[in-house]
């Protein structure tokens, strides 16, 4: 008997030190932060790796695929570059950009412990949180970026459009950044709804004016034909394009759908990677809100380029409005990117840029199309899509700021309920997958949506097919 303590003592050190090493690399941080000097140097470029590469754009007019030249009117030069390219993996960021990252990025890499306790999931959920900063939302990484080459190309400023009002607030601050005047035409019902975003946006030094409005020819047109309309995103784009072709100096910028937008929000992907490589997790489930696509065409984009290039393969969830669906009954066809038919034609998942989502709808994401190259992405399978109604939404979001602490944007909360049902499937399957999601931004704007749902006087529509058909006979015909 005594002949065997000893090696019993040894085997039972062995086993401690093995279980603690394990449970060390097991125990990760709540929040896995990455060090200034770990922030991305490079935007990375998905088209590069794309065999099938998004459809050219093409001009309204003679629907001829546009060139450079074509698109100097509109936009600034360094950016049609970047929204031409194809060929380049690798783009510098530069200097000025990333020392503006460093205000705010790394943003952290967060594991949902609590919420995943609340669900009982044996899931491991993680959220990257781009909500730290005033804008509230992603939108700052492009925003800035946007900024830097209209500054550097010596212009006045810039106009644009903003919906809920978290582009136009990043944009303000990227203006007051480098000295441009800043020009937001906000969709109306925002700007009614939502009077302290606009007050954050002056507060930067921005002008703000309610779409559609008297100031623009197109805007006048509109109220023209529909003197009650409360706005829309592809109005608002409109007017704030014909703003900036009619004045000396300023150019167009948007926060979304475009290519070099993507290309942008590509810092967000770069940095869960990075931060996911540090504790060795592969995650199995990549999801993102999509409403353009820029925030989640830019955290799934290095996953993405690691399966065209067949080294790695990861199940990825596209979440969308059921009001506005564009990726699950869409069509992928060329439209027009606004109301007004003025901007180019891309070929995308689209409901037609006629289609407006009900006014009952309180959730984000209400734009008709989506980005060229997710759309190519998603046409060729390499992620799947889903639409979910917004008191599901909502609900998702009293969860997460119940258990996670975060008061989330019902965009973001469209990725939340899709990682809380795939969450609860592994549950069933006692499956201990990763699932990683965009949070994409703070829900502090948006309280009078959560005052609906609070109510219980929120209510989901579900546009019928004739509705979405009226949308698709104003699709422009190209062959
Ligand atoms: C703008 C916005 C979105 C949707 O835009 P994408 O281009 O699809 O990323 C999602 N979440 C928040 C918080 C936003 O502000």
């Amino acid at each position: 008997m005594i002949h065997g303590v000893q090696p019993n003592t040894t085997g039972l050190r062995f086993l401690f030190d093995t279980l603690f090493i394990l449970l060390m690399k097991e125990k990760i941080p709540y929040k896995i932060y990455l060090q200034e000097d770990e922030i991305p140097r490079q935007w990375y470029n998905v088209r590069a790796d794309m065999k099938n590469k998004p459809a050219p754009l093409l001009n309204p007019a003679t629907k001829q695929a546009l060139k450079a030249e074509d698109l100097e009117a509109i936009f600034c030069k360094e950016l049609i570059k970047q929204e031409l390219d194809d060929t380049t993996r690798w783009i510098d960021i530069p200097e000025e950009v990333l020392d503006f990252y460093k205000m705010y990025r790394p943003s952290p890499l967060v594991r949902a412990y609590f919420l995943e306790k609340a669900l009982g999931t044996p899931a491991h959920i993680y959220y990257k949180f781009e909500g730290g900063n005033t804008s509230g939302s992603h939108k700052l990484n492009s925003a800035i970026a946007q900024a830097y080459y209209a500054k550097k190309q010596g212009l006045k400023g810039v106009t644009t459009e903003t919906g809920a009002g978290q582009w136009g607030t990043a944009l303000s601050m990227a203006c007051a950044y480098f000295g441009l005047d800043c020009k937001v035409f906000m969709v109306k019902c925002s700007y009614e709804q939502k009077p302290f975003r606009r007050e954050v946006m002056r507060t930067y030094g921005a002008q703000v004016t309610p779409s559609p409005s008297t100031s623009t020819k197109i805007g006048r047109k509109i109220l023209e034909e529909f003197p009650d309309t409360t706005g829309s995103l592809g109005c608002a784009i409109s007017e704030a394009v014909e703003a900036a072709t009619s004045q000396e100096g300023y150019r167009y910028v948007l926060g979304s759908v475009l290519n070099q937008v993507m290309l942008h929000q590509s810092v967000i992907g770069l940095e869960t990677q990075a931060a996911l490589k540090k504790y060795d997790v592969h995650p199995d489930i990549i999801i993102g809100c999509a409403g353009g696509g820029s925030n989640l065409g830019g955290l799934a984009a290095p996953f993405i380029g690691e399966m065209l290039r067949g080294e790695a393969d990861y199940r990825i969830i596209a979440v969308e409005p059921a009001s506005c669906p564009s990726f699950t009954r869409g069509k992928f066809a060329y439209d027009f990117c606004d109301t007004g038919r003025i901007c180019p034609l891309a070929k995308m998942y689209t409901l037609g840029s006629q289609f407006i989502p009900s006014a009952n709808h309180a959730g984000g994401l209400r734009f008709h199309g989506m980005s060229g190259t997710l759309s190519q992405l998603y046409h060729d399978a390499l992620f799947e899509a889903r639409a979910v109604e917004q008191t599901s939404v909502f609900e998702a979001a009293e969860m997460f700021a119940r258990t996670e602490g975060i008061l989330p944007a019902p965009e973001s909360s469209h990725a939340i309920r899709v990682a809380i049902d795939e969450a609860l499937r592994c549950k069933e399957t006692a499956e201990a997958k990763n699932i990683v999601f965009g949070l994409t931004g703070t829900g502090y704007f948006d309280l009078a949506a959560y005052q609906q749902y609070n109510d219980g006087t929120m209510s989901d529509y579900i546009p019928t097919d004739e509705e979405l058909q009226a949308g698709f006979d104003q699709l422009p015909k190209v062959e």
